[in-house]
């Protein structure tokens, strides 16, 4: 996709500060992170969104989730993090490349307990 910012970082048209590398999979920091810890998982291969897979992408998904835990260990996450995945319009979706944020070290619970 030539106008993605996202298939940009992962052609190294632009730059970002890398976490992970590999043949399916791009993991860097977020530009402007919301907690200490902020970066983002991606497919290499463009989709828009978590609506736009299908069964063709179980495989890739799964890797995704299993490769979480283990990176966010890398980034010092030792307790925990948390992961989001922003789906279209209606879940505040800015950049249409699928992405997973894994966040943590300073972040507040989800739902106010109050
Ligand atoms: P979304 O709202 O789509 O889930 O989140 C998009 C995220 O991408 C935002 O947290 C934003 O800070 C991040 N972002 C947008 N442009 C860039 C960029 O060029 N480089 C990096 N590293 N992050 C970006
Ligand atoms: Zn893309």
């Amino acid at each position: 996709m030539d106008n993605c910012i996202f298939c940009k970082i992962v052609r190294g048209d632009i730059p970002c500060r890398k976490v992970y590398d590999d043949g399916d999979l791009l993991a860097f920091h977020d530009i402007n992170p919301v907690a200490k810890v902020h970066f983002m998982l991606i497919p290499k291969l463009h989709l828009g969104s978590l609506m736009d897979a299908n069964e063709s992408h179980t495989a890739l998904l799964g890797k995704m989730l299993l490769l979480a835990p283990k990176l966010a260990k890398e980034q010092g996450l030792n307790n925990g993090f948390r992961t989001i995945i922003n789906t279209g319009k209606g879940g505040g979706q800015e950049v249409y490349h699928l992405h997973i944020h894994i966040i943590g070290g300073n972040i507040p619970p989800m739902v106010r307990q109050d």
